[in-house]
C-alpha cells in the first residue's frame, strides 16, 4: 500500500467518507472569480474580494504547499424537521461543522507527521480563501454540478468539505468525468432564480445568503419561503441525492428542542434561550437579530 493509500484508509478509519489527493498548484479559477465579483453576485461578503490569488494559488496560503488532501463528511439527516415547521438546512442540525472536520483534519495530520515527521500543514473548512470544491474535484471526490455543489457518485451533495495542505509530494488521484448532463432541475425549481446559468449562481439572490450572510434587512423582492436558516431546494431536487444515505457522526445528530423547533418558540425567543439552543451550532452565526429577521420575512411570505 502507498503512503497516499494509507493517508486514504486513515481519513475513512476516521469518519470521513470520500478522501483524494491532488497536487498544490495554481487553480487557473482566478479570471471566473474576479468576473463572478465584478457581477457583485458577492453581496456583503467582502471578504471574498480578498485574498483573490491566495484563493487561486493554495501555495500562496500555505508556502511550501505541494498536495492538497481533500475529503468530505456526509451530513444528511436520519430525522428530519416537519416540512411545515419554518426551514432549516440540513447542514444546521447539528454541531457546527467547522470544529468537527477540523478536529478530524488535525488527527489526520497528527498520523502523516507519524509516516513523515518532517510534515508540515494546515487544515481548512470553510475557513480561509480556498476553493474546496475545485479541489475536491481535482483529487477525485466528485464532479461540480450546475448547482456549484460538489456531487458525489453513489452518496450525492449533502457534505462537508475539508483540505489538508501539506508540504508532502503525494500520489495523486484523477478527476471523475462525470456531469449532470442535460438535467437543469435545479435551475428549474430553484425557489428564486438565483442559479442564472449553469454553475452561476447570484449569491445574492440565494435564501442561504438573504437568511444568513446578509447583513441588515433582507430584500423585499426575494422571497425566502419557508425558510429561516439556508435552503437545501437545489440539493433536494438534484437526482444524485436519490443515493444519500444518513450519517454517522454523532455530533450531527439533532436534538430533539431543535427537531420540534416551531414559528412560535422561534418568535418569542429571547437571547439566552437562542444561547442556549443554538450553542455549539452554525446557526449562532445568524445571531438572535438575524434570526428574528428571517422570522419576521417568513410571517410576511405566509400572510401573502
Ligand atoms: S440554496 Fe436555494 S435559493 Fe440558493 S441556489 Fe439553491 S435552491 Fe436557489
Ligand atoms: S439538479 Fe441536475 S443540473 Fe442540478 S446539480 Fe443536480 S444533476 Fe446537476
Amino acid at each position: 500500500m502507498t503512503t497516499s493509500d494509507k493517508i486514504k484508509q486513515y481519513a475513512l478509519s476516521l469518519g470521513f467518507d470520500v478522501c483524494g489527493i491532488c497536487c498544490a498548484e495554481s487553480s487557473g479559477e482566478e479570471d471566473n472569480l474576479r468576473e463572478w465579483l465584478r457581477l457583485n453576485y458577492q453581496g456583503d461578503m467582502s471578504y471574498l474580494e480578498r485574498n483573490i490569488e491566495k484563493r487561486d494559488d493554495p501555495r500562496l496560503l500555505v508556502p511550501g504547499a505541494k498536495s492538497i488532501i481533500s475529503v468530505a463528511l456526509n451530513y444528511y439527516p436520519n430525522e428530519k424537521r416537519n416540512p411545515n415547521l419554518p426551514g432549516f438546512a440540513y447542514y444546521a442540525y447539528g454541531k457546527d461543522y467547522h470544529f468537527v472536520v477540523k478536529d478530524k483534519l488535525k488527527q489526520l495530520l497528527a498520523y502523516i507527521q507519524t509516516i513523515f515527521p518532517e510534515t508540515e500543514g494546515r487544515f481548512f473548512c470553510d475557513s480561509a480563501p480556498v476553493l474546496e470544491r475545485y479541489w475536491a474535484a481535482k483529487a477525485g471526490l466528485g464532479f461540480i454540478g450546475k448547482n456549484t455543489l460538489l456531487i458525489i457518485p453513489g452518496k450525492g451533495s449533502f457534505f462537508f468539505l475539508g483540505e489538508l495542505i501539506v508540504n508532502q509530494e503525494l500520489d495523486y488521484d484523477e478527476p471523475i468525468d462525470l456531469s449532470c448532463g442535460s438535467c437543469m432541475r435545479c435551475l428549474e425549481v430553484c425557489p428564486t432564480g438565483a442559479i442564472e446559468q449553469p454553475n452561476l449562481v447570484n449569491a445574492t439572490r440565494c435564501i442561504s445568503y438573504q437568511t444568513i450572510e446578509k447583513k441588515d434587512e433582507q430584500d423585499e423582492d426575494v422571497d425566502t419561503g419557508n425558510w429561516v436558516f439556508g435552503c437545501d431546494v437545489c440539493q433536494l431536487v438534484c437526482p444524485w441525492n436519490r443515493f444519500s444515505k444518513p450519517h454517522n457522526t454523532p455530533e450531527f445528530i439533532p436534538t430533539p428542542e431543535f427537531l420540534s423547533l416551531d414559528l412560535e418558540t422561534l418568535q418569542t425567543m429571547n437571547q439566552e434561550e437562542f444561547s442556549t439552543l443554538f450553542l455549539k451550532s452554525a446557526v449562532k452565526r445568524a445571531k438572535l437579530v438575524g434570526m428574528e429577521r428571517n422570522v419576521r420575512k417568513l410571517i410576511q411570505y405566509r400572510d401573502k
